[in-house]
């Protein structure tokens, strides 16, 4: 199934991780990203581990990794870093 997004087509994706599906996310012009999907869910073991690195990463920030795919690289999945609260 594909549906439309802020005029991209777009998969319907879940996450490998939760199994939630994957929302749209137009990501910030500098980034060179167009529409992204992501997992936004907060409970996500992927999310909640956040074992990705993270540069210079310390204990008390509160950065986290999303699961993200890329509709334009072939869905590749990559770690979208957010902030968590
Ligand atoms: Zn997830």
């Amino acid at each position: 199934m594909t549906y439309t997004y802020s005029g991209v087509e777009l998969e319907e994706r879940t996450c490998p991780h939760c199994g939630e599906e994957l929302s749209p996310w137009i990501a910030p012009p500098e980034s060179g990203w167009g529409v992204i999907v992501v997992c936004n869910n907060n409970k996500c073991p992927h999310y909640v581990g956040s074992d990705c690195d993270i540069v210079n990463k310390r204990d008390d920030s509160n950065l986290g990794c999303r699961y993200a795919e890329n509709p334009d690289n072939k869905y590749t999945p990559f770690n979208l870093l957010a902030w968590t609260r």
